[in-house]
């Protein structure tokens, strides 16, 4: 071996050393948390090429003060029931990096919510955020409170007792939370309400993805969806290839996959099957939807009701079938861990295309691997659904100037953003010679970005 292989194998064993070492610390420490170990592991993966190139990553420890939350809070929600009966959840807040700006993240509202999830969800924000770059921090939050079946006034009696403690720790230059599974306008009005009352003063930059009526921004709904279809046109483009007439599959039923759904349909694609958390819908003259708006949006009913209107669809329990369905392009944009290695490997036996991310993590660390081995074009959460969290930015300057700005001002910035975050991607992949990689570019890209200003600002 030349003496110029030895040095690099050295370098190349110390650095992965130092990923090991700080992982395990991490698993050791709260050896629970799944799925936040899951997003690490995969997040160390694809950013060693830059540790071995600067190693002044290393240096400052930049891995271990990213995996460690700047702060977390965890509190009580009581609330009262329309029976008059007192009900308990739990309230999360993590904090964890602001690097680059406040703490900017969503909050769940979901059974399965727990330190774990919120801590994977924050974590991947922080690099999500960089990517836009907008000057936002990452965050994240939420409960284990279900928002399903729960009346009007319950879910306002909710909010108002989560915000009575979130408030304490949040705020327009402190950390600005916004919606994600279980949380939209309507839970987004009662947190802002409850804030203003308990201030005193009307902050409108507190909390984003409010209603048009009192500081909202046109666009605001429709990015993350919008965003996702955005970043596949780029995919494509750089093919030479379009949207139309392309076959595409989208899980779930919320706000991601209902703008995903409509941004596809109106460039002309087909979108054959979506689902909620009961099963999916197949309909092989492609999806109405307006009738899932008004099934999910307003009616706020199970998916399985669409089969009434639509006599060519059928409707199959439970969720994990719908990738079986044959697509040149699938959309997870319901939840974690949907696409497993089996779910994988069939998508690849029907000639699927392209894997876009609009949920958050919902491929395995396995299912990827198997993707990106069959050269099948894999483009994760990080980048592909980061369209929500930019226009979530692009309100945030709204309230602060005062102004609001038309759906045409804010969509042509969506898409400005969503070009530019697909080809930090591309490049960052190019300059660490994984060429087409995204997931290592996405990576790579949104951490150099926090690593640089974390350095930048000492040891804080
Ligand atoms: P919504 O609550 O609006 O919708 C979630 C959808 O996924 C619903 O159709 C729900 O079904 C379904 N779902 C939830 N859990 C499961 C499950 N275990 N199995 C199958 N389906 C399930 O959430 P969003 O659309 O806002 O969020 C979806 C994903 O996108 C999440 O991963 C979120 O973190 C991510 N995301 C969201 C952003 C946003 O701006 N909203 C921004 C970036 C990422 P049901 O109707 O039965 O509940």
């Amino acid at each position: 071996m030349s003496l110029y292989n030895q040095s690099v194998s050295k370098i190349e064993h110390h650095t992965q050393t130092y990923l090991d070492d700080v992982y395990k610390k991490v698993t050791e420490r709260d050896p629970h948390e799944e799925e936040f170990h899951q997003s690490i592991h995969v997040f160390f993966n694809s950013i060693k090429s830059t540790l071995i190139k600067n190693p002044t990553y290393i240096e400052h420890n930049i891995l271990e003060r990213l995996v460690e939350p700047e702060r977390t809070v965890v509190f009580q929600v009581p609330w009262v029931d329309d029976s008059g009966k007192t009900q308990v959840n739990r309230g999360f807040r993590v904090q964890f990096n602001s690097a680059i700006g406040p703490y900017k993240g969503g909050l769940r509202f979901h059974p399965t919510v727990n330190m774990s999830i919120v801590k994977f969800l924050g974590f991947q924000q922080i690099f999500k955020n960089a990517l836009t770059n907008q000057p936002i921090g990452g965050g994240k939050g939420g409960s284990d409170f279900d928002p399903k079946g729960k009346s009007d006034q319950e879910i306002m009696r909710f909010c108002q007792s989560f915000m009575t403690e979130l408030s304490k720790h949040i705020g327009p230059y402190k950390d600005i939370p916004a919606g994600d599974i279980g949380v939209g306008a309507r839970e987004i009005g009662y947190l802002f309400g409850q804030y203003k009352r308990l201030r005193g003063q009307y902050e409108a930059g507190v909390l984003t993805g409010k209603g048009l009526h009192y500081g909202g921004s046109l666009g605001r709904k429709e990015a993350t969806g919008y965003g996702v279809i955005y970043f596949v046109q780029e995919i494509l483009k750089s093919f030479g290839l379009y949207l139309g007439g392309r076959n595409i599959v989208v899980s779930g039923s919320g706000n991601v996959s209902i703008y995903a759904m409509e941004k596809a349909i109106e460039l002309g694609a087909k979108v054959v099957a979506c689902s909620d958390s009961n099963g999916y819908i197949y309909d092989p003259n492609g999806i109405n939807l307006e009738t899932v708006k008004r099934i999910k949006e307003v009616e706020k009913k199970r998916i399985f009701e669409y089969i009434d209107h639509h006599p060519s669809a059928t409707y199959v329990e439970g969720c994990s079938g719908i990738w079986t369905i044959p697509c040149d392009i699938a959309l997870p944009c319901a939840t974690q861990n949907e696409i497993d290695e089996t779910m994988a490997q069939t998508l690849i036996k029907n000639g699927v295309k392209i894997i876009a991310e609009g949920a958050n993590m919902p491929s395995t660390e396995e299912a990827i691997r198997i993707l990106q081995e069959n050269d099948i074009i894999f483009a994760p959460a990080m980048a592909v659904n980061a369209g929500g969290v930019a226009v979530s930015s692009l309100e945030m300057s709204q309230n602060s100037s005062f102004s609001s700005w038309t759906l045409d001002q804010v969509d042509t910035k969506l898409q400005r953003i969503m070009k530019s975050i697909y080809r930090s991607c591309i490049e960052a992949a190019e300059e660490h010679n994984q060429s087409g990689n995204l997931v290592v570019g996405a990576n790579i890209a949104g951490f150099k970005r926090v690593a640089d200003a974390m350095i930048d600002q000492g040891v804080v």
